[in-house]
């Protein structure tokens, strides 16, 4: 079910970090063009993800650790901020596959959705928001 979906993982310890780490992962979405879940707590199965992105630190906090490991032993595409800030933003509608340098995630049912162009977020707004992960899943 959250294949194609990169579960972001860093310090959620206090409502602050888990702010910081939900704006990180609009950068992730934004960067990889996939949707982009925030790991909170350990309670994932990371090869249920198309990948891992480590937000600072595996040491930051104990699910970074724990997650991180995981990702390690499965082998699976697993990056930092620093590789993540390697990648350009995507400028892709995933929506409506149209370049628009306006595309940008979108956060719809607790994750960001991989980027979408003004236009698609204004069809989508009078319908159900739900369907644009959908698509882009
Ligand atoms: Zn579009």
């Amino acid at each position: 079910m959250a294949r194609n979906t990169i579960l972001v993982v860093g310090n959620t310890t206090t409502p602050v970090d888990l702010e910081d780490l939900t704006a990180f992962a609009f950068d992730v979405a934004d960067r990889l063009g996939l949707p982009a879940r925030v790991a909170v707590g350990m309670a994932y199965d990371v090869t249920d993800y198309e990948g891992v992105v480590l937000c600072d630190t595996w040491l930051d906090s104990v699910p970074s650790a724990v997650l991180g490991v995981e990702a390690g032993e499965a082998d699976m595409f697993s990056i930092g901020t620093q590789e993540l800030y390697g990648f350009e933003p995507v400028k892709t509608c995933a929506h409506c596959l149209e370049d628009d340098d306006e595309a940008a995630p979108v956060y719809v049912g607790g994750m960001w959705a991989a980027p979408v162009c003004p236009s698609c977020v204004a069809t989508a707004a009078g319908v159900a928001l739900h369907g644009l992960s959908a698509v882009a899943a």
